[in-house]
């Protein structure tokens, strides 16, 4: 694909589930959630520097070969069942599994922008995420208390991702 690429000055359109193939081939990258966007950036901007949840959650379930960064690094479990697209949840599509949800998020459809707090500041975090609480977060973080109730799940249907949400292990 890359030679093709350099031959032909080729732009691809990837769509996948593997994220680490996806960081591998992508300049700008997309997060879907529910058939809208969640968050967008260059690879960097997200793998490095994601703001959303949802992102958040996908990139904690990633495979770490270095067993002492693994040991480092925070798992954040998602809870709940995907919504059906045909019938999504009012304001933000994520905030039935969202350990952040707050009531502005069912009043509200957040935005695909950059979050006010980084518009100011040049950096990756200053980039498009459609969530009303966006930030970046930080590895080390202590977990939440709240815990949504339901077990993980796997919305790609793949089996080989663990869900993000609601909990974060270490
Ligand atoms: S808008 Fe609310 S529910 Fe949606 S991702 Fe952000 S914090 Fe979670």
């Amino acid at each position: 694909m890359e030679k093709l690429q350099d031959e032909f000055d080729l732009s691809y359109i990837f769509i996948a589930h593997d994220l680490s193939v996806v960081r591998h081939i992508s300049d700008r990258v997309g997060v879907m959630y529910l058939g809208r966007f969640a968050e967008t950036g260059t690879d960097e901007e997200i793998y490095e520097h994601p703001t959303h949840p949802y992102t958040q959650a996908l990139l904690s379930a990633v495979p770490v070969p270095d067993p002492a960064a693994r040991e480092q690094r925070e798992r954040i479990l998602l809870y709940g069942d995907v919504p059906s697209p045909a019938d999504p949840p009012s304001g933000c599509r994520f905030r039935t599994r969202c350990w952040k949800a707050q009531e502005k998020c069912a009043r509200e459809v957040p935005a695909l922008a950059v979050p006010a707090e980084f518009r100011d500041r040049a950096g990756p975090a200053a980039h498009p995420s459609a969530c009303h609480f966006a930030e970046t977060l930080p590895l080390a973080r202590p977990a939440p208390q709240h815990v949504r109730q339901g077990g993980p799940s796997d919305p790609h249907g793949s089996g080989e991702t663990p869900e993000p949400g609601g909990r974060r292990d270490g």
